[in-house]
């Protein structure tokens, strides 16, 4: 599909719509909608926008290219004065007392905010089951789940309530809910978009990011976010990419890992199918090699190691005094134990108890200094692979989506689901999923800030699957 973006730019400036009667209309499809993607409408707030955006259009008044594009935000990211619950039982009634620096550059750039979306609570899940709204559907088969965690976003996405919207990656969420519902999911080099006004999930590895319908409006979006921030020193300086930059293919070699393909965790189709586009790739010209990796269970479990350690610390701070709704006990401490237990989910739960057991005394050593190690390794994997290979293509997901209520009874199995992502987390690499060549897509990966190469991979891959 072509940019979506651009499309509606033409429409508005050539008064062929209001930008009200856009946003009205895609409001009331939101409202209208049964697959529990929203947590809350923005809706005063975007019809206000609209209307200047319509004023100025009357004036005469040259608009940004964003100005008026309708975007949707995942219920992690602060904006001012709208409820930010993190899907979770615990913040159901806060509200954003500032804005994330990812959102302040897009209503900077006028593009107009209409819901927050749906998600796994805090970011834990690979489903979008484990929210307090109800297990978010799948835009292609309302039966399966949306994936997650991002999964509300790629569903309002999808069913195109909203132009673009901003996700949040962790270890997949906006890879994998963008594979199981067939659109374009990014995300960027760790830093090149400020973390600032995210919800803190797993802080070495949370990634801002743009779901869309096309690898433009990707593109596009990237640009308006990226950028260094002072409120986060992780955040680095990015060229702008632009849109000559990644038409044309300069990829000579790619290369895949070996044992994620000879696997007995892969369906066949989707192993098929991966195949099958690698050979495609080799009909054009390009050399592909097969690349050693760690086995996926240890990217699992060195992955969920580190993710839930991170989640521990950043969530003691949810103990009902400074933030969440508090239950009141008999002293202050049964006060946080039972605020803690009866607020956060079960899988929130899971994380926190075994990211303090993998952070205490006595195990630290064993199991969290082990993973940070492993992670080195996997870091150093990748700087070799990329001396000989100039993109490394994946499967998003070993298989289709399931059932929606199949991932809560095993969520080991859950975890094994992000097999294919989470190693690229560690690794802080630019990496996105497209809708193509496997029945949830493929994950494009380059070197570290080399996100540039992934788009242009991406446009090449477009042409040739
Ligand atoms: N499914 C992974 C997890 O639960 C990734 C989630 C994410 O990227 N936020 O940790």
């Amino acid at each position: 599909m072509d940019s979506q973006i651009k499309k509606i730019h033409q429409q508005l400036v050539s008064k062929e719509i209001t930008c009200t009667a856009l946003v009205q209309e895609k409001l009331n499809l939101i409202k209208e909608n049964k697959y529990n993607s929203v947590n809350s409408l923005l809706d005063t707030l975007a019809l206000d926008l609209a209307a200047k955006v319509d004023v100025k259009i009357a004036n005469g008044e040259t608009i940004g290219l964003l100005e008026g594009i309708p975007f949707g935000i995942k219920d992690v990211y602060m904006v001012q004065g709208t409820y930010t619950t993190a899907s979770s039982e615990l913040l159901k009634n806060y509200k954003s007392p500032y804005t994330a620096t990812a959102i302040q550059k897009l209503l900077d750039a006028g593009a107009i905010p209409l819901v927050k979306e749906n998600c796994d609570s805090f970011g834990h899940g690979s489903s979008s089951e484990n929210t307090i709204f109800g297990a978010v559907k799948n835009a292609i088969n309302p039966e399966l789940v949306a994936g997650g965690s991002s999964g509300g976003s790629a569903v309002n996405v999808a069913k195109e309530y909203t132009v673009f919207s901003i996700g949040g990656d962790t270890g997949g969420s906006i890879r994998q809910p963008a594979g199981y519902n067939a659109i374009y999911g990014f995300k960027p080099t760790y830093g090149r978009v400020s973390r600032f006004g995210l919800m803190a999930y797993a802080s070495s590895t949370d990634c801002v990011g743009p779901l869309a319908k096309s690898i433009e409006d990707i593109r596009i979006v990237l640009n308006v976010i990226s950028g260094k921030d002072p409120k986060d020193q992780t955040s680095i300086n990015s060229n702008e990419i632009s849109e000559d930059a990644i038409t044309a293919s300069e990829v000579k070699t790619i290369g895949y890992f070996k044992n994620f393909v000879e696997n007995d965790a892969i369906d066949v189709q989707v192993k098929a199918d991966f195949l099958a586009a690698i050979e495609k790739i080799k009909a054009k010209g390009i050399t592909v090699k097969e690349l050693d990796f760690f086995k996926s269970d240890i990217l699992v479990s060195t992955y969920y190691t580190l993710a839930m350690a991170e989640t521990a610390s950043n969530l003691s701070r949810l103990d009902g005094t400074n933030y969440g709704n508090r239950i009141e006990a008999e002293n202050l401490i049964e006060t946080y134990a039972v605020t803690r237990s009866e607020n956060f989910s079960e899988e929130t739960k899971r994380r926190i108890v075994g990211g303090n057991q993998v952070l205490s005394q006595g195990f630290s050593d064993e199991i969290y200094l082990k993973g940070l190690a492993l992670r080195d390794q996997i870091s150093e994997n990748f700087s070799k692979d990329f001396e000989e290979v100039d993109v490394i293509l994946s499967p998003v997901t070993p298989s289709t989506p399931p059932k929606i209520g199949d991932s809560l009874k095993d969520p080991l199995a859950m975890y094994l689901s992000d097999a294919y992502t989470v190693g690229f987390s560690l690794g802080q690499l630019p990496t996105m999923t497209v809708p193509q060549g496997t029945p949830t897509g493929l994950q494009i990966t380059a070197a570290k800030n080399n996100d540039e190469l992934v788009l242009k991979f991406a446009n090449f891959l477009k042409d040739t699957i």
